[in-house]
């Protein structure tokens, strides 16, 4: 990438994520071009304790699906709103579904900010070699990390630009640190019925596409 359009993309991420500038200043370049963003840890978002053991999987996943978590569309864009969010899915996950910690392993909100959904995920991710077993999609828990966007996108209403580029740097970072193809960017709706995740599934040629251009 060249450098000036790194740094457009650093104030780009600057603005939507709401991050210091301070925050930028030593972003790592870990495997390859992506920018690394800011995680907020379980740690950072005060999340409950597992209820039982999470299964960390010392391999590298070979792709990444993208949901909505089908929460209300809130015009709430703070960090504050983000880490809310952390703890109703948390909560919901474990409460209503009985499992473990949350099921996604990361999760980007409507303005920006990325938690860390399952403990483990972000060390796992910052690690590079080994990931979470999560509980978002039957059949590919053992193959793919799930990242959730706050909101429902499933009735017309369009993604916030903001969780847009998170998603995208997300996506890319962990496409470098896991060596995972651009290409292998799924939606939910791909392994099941189900109107996961909305529009970001038509998104899905885009989302490749940017990553790519993150990465490069
Ligand atoms: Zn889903």
């Amino acid at each position: 990438m060249h450098p000036s359009n790194l740094f457009r993309r650093r104030l780009l991420l600057a603005g939507a994520a709401g991050l210091a500038a301070g925050a930028l200043s030593g972003v790592a370049h870990a495997r390859g071009a992506a920018v690394q963003p800011d995680i907020d840890g379980t740690k950072v978002w005060g999340a409950r304790s597992p209820q039982g053991t999470v299964s960390v999987l010392q391999y590298r996943p070979s792709r990444i699906v993208v949901h909505h978590t089908v929460s209300a569309n809130s015009t709430d864009y703070s960090r504050a709103r983000a880490h809310a969010h952390a703890h109703w899915v948390q909560d919901l996950h474990m409460d209503d579904n009985g499992w473990v910690d949350t099921g996604y392993n990361f999760l980007v909100s409507r303005g920006g900010w990325i938690t860390e959904g399952r403990t483990g995920s972000l060390p796992a991710l910052t690690g590079g070699r080994a990931f979470v077993l999560g509980a978002h999609t039957s059949g590919q828990n053992t193959q793919a990390i799930g990242i959730a966007c706050e909101g429902q996108y499933h009735a017309g209403a369009q993604p916030p630009q903001a969780q847009w580029e998170v998603l995208v740097t997300l996506c890319a970072y962990a496409c470098d640190q896991y060596g995972i193809a651009s290409t292998q960017i799924f939606g939910h709706k791909d392994y099941g019925t189900t109107e996961c995740p909305g529009v970001y599934h038509d998104m899905l040629p885009e989302l490749r596409a940017e990553v790519a251009a993150a990465r490069s």
